[in-house]
């Protein structure tokens, strides 16, 4: 892969438009480049029949196509598939999950979930995360954060319904390039996905948040909270101490009451540290100040990334006093999901893999 050209990916419908008038084409075929690129998955400029040769020529002379490379694909006997991607520029390699959903009844797939990345680490360095302790390698471009789910459709001849960002990185902290990559991803001529579908994670940088419901196309959000107090809080997710609770759930709130989007919270038990009866009541408090639930997530292991410090006192509360304290939740007014399938979820474990295998 050539490093010095930019991907074709990288810029937005608007900018594509832009960039196709000042070279002479009509703005229409704008149109047919996203549906090649975007719903049709293409992997080659010259396989855009729906253009003529020149402006073909162009495309290849100007940008890349791709921007990564699968270089890996590992399938999960539950239907989830892990992918490894490397960066063009060979710095680090990324992950994303796919995840089949079953319908109970029927036992038909009802939705497929993407779990992308959007960046290379993460500079958070939450104490219970495996890519925390990494630290930031890099932020991905927004043909990085797209190509993901761009190869995975190609590679398995099969369409994506959702997507959640869940994999390595804080969204949040790449903004712009997560904004453009969410404006082609909901982008009408690009055929991919309703912004309904999209679930953005955030360890919770409020001011983010706030700008984010700004934004044309507003996602769900997932919020980590993941402690009921700022002393806990400020223990496990160090960047906590510059934002407190109330900035962030008022931020939350502000995000809300603009895109009227319900939100989920994130929060893994952790024994005797952030599951007693009176998080339970704070959790049910919290969830009721807007339309939200308390997703309950088992802690996946991470022993592997050689842990340290505080981190070394967290342990996962058992699945039987999860459901004891999702029902005193639910006592206390809050709506509770509890992410059932203890061990081998990989949802939860998704962006750990990229730092087992992939450096
Ligand atoms: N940076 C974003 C999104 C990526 S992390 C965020 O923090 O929200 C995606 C989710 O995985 C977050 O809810 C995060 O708290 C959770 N997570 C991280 N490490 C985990 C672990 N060891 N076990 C379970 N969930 C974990
Ligand atoms: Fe970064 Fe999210 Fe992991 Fe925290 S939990 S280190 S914010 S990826």
């Amino acid at each position: 892969m050539e490093k010095n050209k930019t991907s074709i990916k990288n810029l937005t419908y608007n900018q594509l438009e832009k960039f196709i008038a000042e070279k002479g084409f009509p703005k229409y075929r704008t149109e047919q480049i996203f549906k090649a690129i975007y719903t049709e998955s293409t992997d080659d400029f010259d396989k855009i029949k729906s253009i003529p040769q020149d402006l073909r020529d162009l495309l290849k002379k100007e940008f890349l196509l791709d921007s990564i490379e699968i270089t890996k694909v590992r399938e999960s006997v539950d239907g989830s598939i892990k992918f490894l991607f490397q960066l063009a520029d060979k710095s680090a390699s990324i992950e994303a999950v796919y995840m089949p959903w079953f319908d109970e009844e029927t036992n038909e797939i009802d939705r497929i979930s993407l779990c992308i990345s959007s960046m290379a680490g993460c500079p958070v360095e939450c104490s219970f995360c495996a890519t925390g302790t990494m630290g930031l390698i890099r932020n991905l471009e927004t043909a990085e954060i797209i190509d993901q789910l761009i190869l995975v459709e190609r590679y398995l001849k099969k369409k994506v319904t959702n997507i959640v960002f869940m994999g390595m990185g804080e969204p949040l902290l790449n903004y712009s390039n997560v904004e453009k990559s969410l404006d082609n991803f909901t982008h009408p001529k690009a055929g991919l996905l309703s912004r309904r579908r999209i679930t953005l994670s955030t360890v919770g940088i409020a001011n983010k948040i706030e700008k984010l419901s700004g934004f044309h196309s507003p996602v769900k959000l997932a919020i980590s909270l993941h402690a009921t107090t700022n002393g806990f809080r400020n223990q496990i997710i160090p960047l906590s101490k510059n934002i407190d609770l109330t900035t962030l759930l008022d931020a939350v709130e502000y995000y809300y009451r603009k895109t009227k989007m319900p939100i989920t919270y994130e929060y893994i038990p952790f024994l005797g540290m952030n599951d007693t009866d009176l998080d339970a009541k704070r959790l049910a408090k919290i969830s009721k100040r807007v339309p939200s639930r308390i997703n309950l997530i088992p802690f996946n292991d991470i022993s592997f990334a050689g842990l340290k410090g505080f981190a070394t006192s967290l342990f996962p509360t058992p699945k039987e006093l999860v459901v004891e304290f999702g029902k005193k939740i639910v006592e206390n007014g809050g709506r509770v999901t509890i992410r059932d399938t203890f061990g081998t979820d990989i949802e939860a474990a998704c962006g750990q893999l990229a730092l087992s295998e992939g450096k």
